[in-house]
């Protein structure tokens, strides 16, 4: 099976795309059904190119530079994002334009760095692996329901909690605000307190990202944590970029 060979190899090739993923029309279904008509769709063709953008100074921190990265967009009101095996990164319409959930870049920037290290340190092959052996996968057919498996399936404590240290150290080589990622934990701990229940219409949004992360309460400590620990001397200040978020124009374009 390809997946079997390509996994043999450590990650899947550079120039790898979802259809080689998914090699067979069958192992579509189960991805399609799922994402048919919604991943890079010309009318998120920006956001894409902003976090894109964004990603480009967090992928210099990457260990497994093998590895060749690339993002998509779910256009789906979902606040949420997933990695699987061999760099393909996606992100929801959500992450980009929910208020009051990611406000300024070093946030955007936070979350990218968080996905990146669930590929870099080796936490989607796990998954996938686990997954394929759950489900006794043992053709291509199934391939794609592995992959969907994938967007859902909660990473443990530990992995998360080591993504989000990670992406706090990501950022600071970056010159991103750590700060600002503990601060987005912190709100969205808050909104979440505040969540009346099931009847809020973002209620399932958030249910689908508490189910696939750990709580944000215990992730703004942890990254507070590193953050104090990894504190640069010699940097005073650290870039926030609320207006570039706003407009999707990354740092790298203009500072604001
Ligand atoms: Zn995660």
């Amino acid at each position: 099976m390809l997946i079997d060979a390509l996994l043999a190899r450590g990650h899947l090739p550079p120039t790898f795309t979802l259809t080689d993923l998914l090699p067979h029309p069958e192992s579509w279904s189960a991805f399609e059904a799922a994402y048919r008509g919604k991943i890079d769709t010309p009318n998120m063709a920006a956001h894409r190119r902003y976090i894109t953008e964004v990603a480009v100074p967090m992928l210099a921190s990457v260990t497994r530079k093998g590895i060749v990265y690339e993002f998509h967009t779910v256009d789906a009101n979902v606040i949420n994002a997933f990695a699987i095996p061999g760099g393909h990164i996606f992100f929801y319409r959500g992450i980009l334009e929910q208020a009051k959930r990611v406000e300024n870049e070093a946030q955007l920037a936070g979350i990218v760095a968080h996905e990146i290290n669930h590929v870099d340190r080796r936490h989607t092959i796990a998954i996938f692996e686990y997954l394929k052996r759950l489900g006794g996968v043992d053709g291509a057919g199934e391939a794609g329901q592995v992959v969907v498996g994938m967007a859902r399936h909660p990473f443990s404590t530990k992995q998360e909690d080591e993504a989000d240290a990670y992406a706090v150290k990501f950022l600071m080589a970056a010159d991103y605000s750590p700060k600002e990622f503990v601060t987005m934990w912190q709100a969205w701990d808050k909104l979440d307190k505040e969540r009346p229940g099931s009847k809020d219409p973002i209620g399932s949004e958030l249910d689908e990202l508490f189910r696939t992360h750990s709580r944000p309460s215990r992730r703004a400590c942890n990254a507070m944590k590193v953050a104090m620990a990894n504190k640069d001397p010699v940097v005073e200040r650290y870039y926030v970029g609320a207006t570039n978020y706003k407009k999707k124009e990354a740092r790298a374009r203009q500072q604001y």
